[in-house]
């Protein structure tokens, strides 16, 4: 199928082809006809599926075709609500491009920035507005937002809005668009409470299922790594030495983690930056820049600062805790490997992770390949390939990792 069998108009044609799209991804060859045809849909799709342009494409098709009406650049007619800041910019920056030949007019609200621009925007009139939740309901209750005018809500990575605890403030958005309305939402899995959420807001939807949640992108070359819990960081420093190369997305658990991992990154000369919920908007924006620009070669984040985030051409992710659930290896490891790129996940697990592993590899009915040839193997018995030579390695006054091993270093 061509994006020419999709029928759509020849200006949103135009953005596809800037953008380089020779064909359209199963999603949406399966959701845009939906979408236009004005159906509610129920869509069950990873990030990297090319969901985003299913949804954004003919929203603006539909936008478009009624152009000459007097609401047009005046009210909000297209409202989409995403569970993170990051995750929003970015869907609007997918909005922006898709309509770079249509003067449609969008916009992202997001709480931890200034509202006055936000607010300077809406008061102009947008079409499509792009937001998180709070920072949405927040702007509503101060009149600065008005939702009566919505034809189509886009509730986007829904189980993620569960997971944060959103589901009562989406509910309360949803109230406050009109009741006749077409409304899409995404989830890259569809737990009970998310199709509750649906049997409740959606009319006789139609379902899009494009990938087994449950499945592992097969271009993503996986490799685990066992290694007691005290020496992941050095281990995590040997593999970024000798066997990483090309930039890295690195998982931790907690902001606690990711805070410390990134100081000792940073100790070590690398060039590094974070991403997690405590730091401030702007702070996380430049960071995700400047990783996606190719400035830094290091992200560390956590889950929820990562969903959905679509970073072009990440070469290699890294479990630097191992998830305890198996949909959140699947959701980490597949920012990797898109788009007919090959990509590497690493995953370390230490003695209390076993289990998680055990969990992982029944329920997506894989086999990750270990890596038992490091310097820092979980069985003590088995012959480590590197010796901690005496008073050596982390001992104050030596000469530091870094600049021992600075010629090796790939960035
Ligand atoms: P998403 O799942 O929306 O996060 O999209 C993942 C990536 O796929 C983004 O970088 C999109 O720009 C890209 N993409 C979306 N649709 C297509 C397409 N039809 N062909 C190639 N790349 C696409």
């Amino acid at each position: 199928m061509s994006f020419k069998d999709l029928k759509l108009i020849k200006p949103i044609q135009k953005a596809i082809e800037a953008s380089g799209y020779v064909e359209p991804t199963l999603v949406q060859q399966k959701a845009i006809p939906l979408v236009l045809n004005g159906k509610d849909v129920i869509v069950s799709a990873q990030t990297g599926t090319g969901k985003t342009a299913a949804f954004a494409l003919p929203i603006l098709q539909k936008l478009y075709d009624k152009q000459d009406a007097p609401k047009k650049g005046k009210k909000i007619r297209a409202l989409i609500i995403s569970p993170t800041r990051e995750l929003a910019v970015q869907i609007h920056q997918n909005f922006k491009t898709y309509a770079q030949y249509t003067n449609l007019r969008s916009l992202v609200v997001f709480g931890g920035a200034s509202i006055e621009p936000q607010i300077d925007t809406l008061k102009k009139g947008v079409d499509i507005l792009v937001a998180t939740p709070g920072r949405l309901l927040d702007l509503h209750k101060q009149d600065y937002v008005n939702l009566d005018y919505v034809e189509t809500f886009v509730l986007d990575e829904a189980d993620l809005m569960l997971d944060m605890g959103f589901l009562d403030d989406v509910k309360k958005v949803e109230r406050l668009c009109p009741e006749e309305k077409q409304t899409l939402l995404f989830s890259a899995t569809i737990p009970s409470k998310i199709e509750e959420l649906a049997n409740t807001i959606l009319n006789n939807p139609e379902r899009v299922d494009v990938t087994p949640t449950k499945s592992v992108a097969k271009a993503v070359t996986q490799v685990l790594y066992y290694v007691p819990k005290r020496n992941k960081i050095e281990l995590c420093l040997h593999l970024l030495r000798n066997n990483i190369k090309g930039n890295i997305l690195i998982f931790r658990r907690t902001k606690y983690g990711v805070d410390k991992l990134e100081q000792t990154l940073l100790k070590n000369g690398y060039s590094v930056n974070s991403i997690h919920g405590d730091k401030a908007q702007s702070e996380r924006q430049t960071a995700l820049n400047k990783f996606k620009n190719g400035y830094v070669k290091v992200l560390i984040a956590t889950d929820v600062a990562a969903r959905g985030i679509d970073i072009n051409e990440l070469d290699n992710v890294f479990n630097f805790d191992m998830p305890n659930v198996p949909e959140t290896y699947v959701h980490r490891i597949g920012r990797t490997g898109r788009a007919g790129n090959i990509g590497k996940a690493y995953s370390m697990c230490s003695a209390d992770e076993k289990s998680y592993v055990k969990k992982i590899q029944e329920s997506l009915n894989i086999s990750i390949p270990i890596e038992s040839e490091h310097p820092y193997p979980l069985d003590p018995k088995a012959k480590p390939i590197v010796h901690k030579k005496k008073g050596s390695k982390y001992k104050k006054g030596r000469k530091s990792t870094a600049s021992k091993k600075k010629k090796k270093r790939w960035y």
